[in-house]
């Protein structure tokens, strides 16, 4: 008899944005003459900046021609890509980076869960809480999570560290120590970005306890503060300790296109059974070339078309256009006397909702007031709730 992985079984309802998707389509559905504002999926609305696509039809045509023709490519992804991403977006920055440190795949959601593959079942897990869901999910899937407590919202295997007002959406350091540990900054909801000395803190404590940092830096090409650093390889020590997450999704605009990359750097290690070293980045590379069989030619020459003087320049043409929604968002929702974080260094703009008024009752009236879509707070986790998030991506 075909048994299932019960895991799957131990997942909480549908997907977020499922839920929301639905409640907004039965509401277009009943009012077909209301334009619904739709700033509650993630997703980018404008399009591939001219130089991108330019180079993608280019390579299209070497790909129909009989001289130019290219099958598998490398799993690790084309060096001329990564040659880029290491001077573009490290080196720039003091950062010195391997080229065989940085992997190519299609989507930091892939890379944020698949990473998983590397890591024992028993290692414990802490995560932001409110935070991007899919860290949870791959987790529960990957059985690390323990069952899940109706009472409080919670799996009982997984560490929350609740990222709220009080700690100014800062994380504390865990009690309990977690052997892995995420970290989304800027952060998919608050839009809070961690500073130097918040990074330096984990870094340390991720060193002193041999943990490992996923570092999820998806959104960060929207930092705007020069005190924030863009790399968690910013600070000393980074590289024995942590796994830094990137996308040319948000970015780029390539949510669609799915381009992005992951840095396992030399230095970073784990430990076998027996309690010998072993460099993630060798197994990352081992894992990669057995389950992956690397992204499409066309696309990373699309992404490395970011990588030019005009292309860089289109892509912060489009960055700046919604990082002026997030302030025209922020700035209205202030003036009707909300507390409101985020949108500075994030395309996201979370909300403080008034005392006693749950994150999905605020969604279903400020659809049916506003005809404006957001995402409740408490979908991202249960510290989540009593807030609301706001997508600057949304208005275009
Ligand atoms: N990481 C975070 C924090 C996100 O918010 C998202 C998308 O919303 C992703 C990763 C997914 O990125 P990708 O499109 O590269 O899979």
């Amino acid at each position: 008899m075909i048994k299932i992985n019960d895991n799957f079984l131990n997942l909480q309802e549908g997907y977020l944005f499922s839920i929301v998707n639905k409640k907004i389509k039965d509401f277009e559905d009943q009012h077909p003459n209301k334009k619904v504002i739709k700033l509650g999926i993630g997703d980018v609305t404008l399009p591939l900046c001219k130089n991108v696509v330019e180079e993608m039809k280019k390579a299209c045509d070497e790909m129909g021609d009989i001289n130019k023709f290219k099958g598998y490519g490398p799993e690790q992804g084309y060096e001329f890509l990564r040659n880029k991403i290491v001077e573009w977006d490290y080196k720039s920055r003091g950062i010195e980076l391997d080229v065989n440190e940085i992997f190519i795949s299609d989507g930091a959601k892939c890379d944020v869960s698949n990473i998983l593959d590397l890591f024992d079942t028993n290692n414990k897990v802490a995560i932001q809480d409110p935070v991007y869901p899919v860290y949870l999910d791959s987790n529960v899937i990957g059985g690390r999570s323990g069952n899940y407590n109706k009472g409080n919202d919670k799996y009982n295997n997984i560490i929350y560290m609740p990222s709220i007002e009080e700690n100014e959406f800062v994380p504390d350091l865990p009690k309990e120590v977690p052997d892995i540990i995420y970290l989304c900054s800027p952060n998919n909801p608050t839009g809070t970005a961690l500073k130097y000395e918040e990074l330096k803190k984990w870094v340390d404590y991720a060193k002193e306890n041999k943990s490992i940092i996923f570092y999820d830096s998806a959104y960060e090409a929207f930092i705007t503060q020069k005190d924030i650093p863009h790399s968690i390889y910013e600070v000393d020590g980074a590289k024995e300790v942590a796994i830094e997450f990137r996308s040319f999704s948000k970015t780029a605009g390539f949510t669609g296109v799915r381009c992005a990359y992951t840095v396992i750097p030399k230095e970073l290690i784990g430990y076998s059974k027996k309690g010998e070293k072993v460099l993630i980045n060798k197994l990352w590379g081992r894992r990669q070339s057995t389950k992956f069989n690397g992204v499409s030619y066309i696309t990373q020459r699309g992404a490395a078309a970011v990588y030019t003087e005009e292309g860089y320049k289109q892509i912060k043409r489009n960055i700046a256009f919604y990082m002026e929604n997030a302030k025209t968002i922020r700035e209205r929702f202030i003036e009707k006397g909300y507390k409101v974080y985020g949108g500075i260094n994030a395309p996201y703009i979370w909300l403080k909702l008034p005392e006693g008024k749950s994150s999905w009752q605020f969604f279903d009236e400020l659809l049916e007031e506003e005809g404006i879509a957001g995402t409740p707070g408490v979908g991202f986790g249960p510290s989540g709730e009593g807030y609301f998030r706001l997508s600057a991506f949304g208005i275009k």
